[in-house]
């Protein structure tokens, strides 16, 4: 069985690494630097996304948005042209759970399974074996794919059918994209107010509004260290996502809006390249406060 990885950046590759240790992979992405690292991690660089769909009988992916998925997938010089019969594709992006549906749809005419199983738990997670896998599979499929993606990590949760995974990880998202604003705003409310920012955190950290942002994350911002691998742009993307999805179902997402509106600020003040922790020095500025780097001052 041969095995492609597609998407090579701070998740993908990270990802695709962890399961280089336990299955050869044959990869793929536009950035040639990336795929170098991998070439480096024992992986086989493909030319072209043509040449992953020959050689692979599994192919994974991870990238940005949806949109590059189908594109990856259905562009002239995509997978699909040149997919073998029976090929299984495993979508890590955290996308838009209607178009992995589509695409999933538009494969099986093909005789072409595809799954989603995107992740939480960050580039560092990954690495420790230790992320989270929200899975959105038929019975077949997981058993096909268990013995890989528990080459990844052991936790592994079936969410339910196809776009399953997706719906899970942007329910995720939605819920501690908001929670992490929300503590940079209580840190800037206690350190505003003459609370020494990491006596607040320790405090926060042992009462009701401990959160993972909380445990770990805010403790490198006190020391201003602000790079995670996870950019505000993708952040907001997920938040929109989530929005959408929520307009869609007919659920109210009072919280999610809000929080994707605040995104979408910073991103208007530092840029979608920067760090989703970068929105504690917006956070800093609007406040007036100092808890970015409040451990050196
Ligand atoms: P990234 O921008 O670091 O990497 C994306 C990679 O995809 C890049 O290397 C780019 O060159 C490549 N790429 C884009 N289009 C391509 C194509 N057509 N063919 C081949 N390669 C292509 O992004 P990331 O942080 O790795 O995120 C990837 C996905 O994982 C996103 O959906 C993100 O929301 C999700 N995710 C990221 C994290 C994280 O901590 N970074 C955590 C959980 C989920």
């Amino acid at each position: 069985m041969n095995v492609g990885y597609v998407g090579l950046g701070n998740m993908g590759g990270a990802l695709a690494r962890r399961l280089q240790l336990a299955h050869p992979l044959r990869v793929y992405d536009l950035d040639q630097h990336a795929v170098a690292r991998m070439v480096e991690a024992g992986a086989t660089a493909c030319a072209s996304l043509g040449e992953v769909a020959r050689a692979c009988d599994i192919i994974f992916l991870c990238l940005p948005k949806s949109e590059h998925v189908r594109a990856a997938v259905f562009d002239p010089d995509g997978l699909a042209g040149a997919l073998r019969p029976g090929a299984l594709l495993v979508d890590q992006t955290t996308g838009d759970p209607k178009v992995t549906r589509q695409l999933a749809h538009l494969l099986a005419a093909r005789g072409v399974a595809l799954i989603d199983a995107p992740v939480s738990g960050g580039a560092a997670g990954a690495k420790a074996g230790t992320i989270s896998i929200m899975l959105g599979a038929g019975e077949a499929e997981r058993a096909r794919i268990a013995p890989l993606l528990t080459a990844i990590s052991p936790n592994v949760f079936h969410a339910g059918d196809v776009g399953a995974g997706q719906v899970m990880k942007l329910v995720n998202n939605m819920i501690s994209g908001a929670q992490r604003l929300l503590s940079m705003e209580g840190l800037a409310l206690a350190a505003k107010s003459g609370v020494d920012p990491s006596r607040a955190l320790e405090i926060l950290v042992a009462g009701g509004a401990r959160n993972a942002y909380l445990d770990k994350q805010a403790p490198s911002i006190l020391r201003g260290q602000l790079e995670v691998g996870f950019t505000l742009g993708l952040m907001a993307k997920d938040m929109r996502l989530a929005c959408e999805f929520g307009a869609d179902s007919g659920v109210p997402q009072f919280f999610a809006s809000v929080a994707h509106e605040v995104y979408k600020l910073c991103i208007s003040q530092i840029g979608a390249d920067a760090q989703v922790t970068a929105a504690a020095q917006v956070i800093d500025r609007l406040a007036g406060s100092h808890v970015v780097g409040s451990i050196h001052r």
